[in-house]
């Protein structure tokens, strides 16, 4: 028996990183899933690998998130469960962040987790799951990434709203705030071919042993177990929370 055994998700941005662990897990435990992603290459390898449907869908455009969740009916009938995964990063100075850069960025991280909820919602089951993939920058703030810190707090708001909304139908919404985690955003390595991302991983440890208690950079595999707890039936009496995953970084620091 799988945890999902039976379930159809939608997992955006799950060409690579978290969004491909979820896939990956998911599909372990029993879940019909949709690969969606903008990486169409990568996104279809991987969804041919675990006998998943891959969608093109970016997430900032509301004619897609109406093709992908028609290609997800049609696949396999319905809808039961979203991963708004789906992110990008920008780093600047509020400063020197020019209007268009910010507005990417709202485009795509918190305007395509609002079409996510509009559009799947809609059409998902009863008992559904919504699972919206915010930061730790949406609970505290992190200098040079403005932008993006706006639209992961923006994405809490959502996720409570959301929560309240929809919970006369049983659909459960709830965040995830990752710390740092091992994937290209944290590690651009892990996107040249010429690099040596484990030894960039190392590095990335050493810098994080700094700031974080658990002493190491977070794996994308540890975030994809979150999102298949909130997913789940494990998660039954929650919805409406964020959930740091951070590996005790937002706890505080040490001065000794
Ligand atoms: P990643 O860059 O490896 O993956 C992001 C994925 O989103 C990619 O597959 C990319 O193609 C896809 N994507 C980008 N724009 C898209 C669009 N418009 N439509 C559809 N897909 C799009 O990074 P990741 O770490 O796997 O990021 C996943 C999520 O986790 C993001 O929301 C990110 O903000 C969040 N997050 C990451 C970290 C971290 O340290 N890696 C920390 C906190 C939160």
């Amino acid at each position: 028996m799988g945890k999902l055994d039976g379930r159809v998700v939608i997992v955006t941005g799950a060409a690579r990183g978290q969004g491909e662990q979820e896939a990956r897990l998911f599909v372990a435990e029993g879940a019909k899933v949709v690969v969606a992603d903008v990486l169409d290459d990568r996104g279809e390898a991987l969804a041919k690998e675990i006998g998943a449907l891959y969608v093109h869908l970016d997430v900032s455009q509301e004619a897609d998130w109406h093709a992908a969740v028609a290609a997800a009916r049609e696949t396999y009938g319905r809808v039961d469960g979203l991963v708004n995964n789906a992110g990008i990063l920008r780093f600047n100075s509020l400063t020197d962040t020019p209007l268009d850069e910010f507005m990417q960025v709202v485009r795509v991280n918190q305007v395509g987790c609002f079409l996510g909820v509009k559009t799947v919602a809609a059409e998902m089951a009863d008992g559904g799951t919504i699972v919206n993939t915010a930061s730790y920058t949406a609970v505290t703030g992190m200098a040079a990434v403005g932008a993006y810190a706006a639209t992961k707090h923006a994405i809490l708001g959502l996720t409570r709203v959301a929560a309240l909304e929809l919970a006369s139908r049983r659909i459960r919404v709830n965040a995830m705030c990752p710390g740092a985690i091992d994937t290209a955003m944290s590690n651009p390595a892990r996107l040249d071919p010429a690099a040596d991302a484990e030894e960039t991983s190392r590095a990335l440890d050493g810098l994080y042993r700094k700031l974080v208690p658990l002493g190491r950079i977070g794996k994308p595999e540890e975030v994809a177990r979150l999102a298949l707890f909130l997913t789940s039936e494990d998660s039954s009496y929650i919805t409406g929370q964020p959930f740091v995953i951070d590996g005790g970084w937002l706890a505080g620091v040490s001065v000794i």
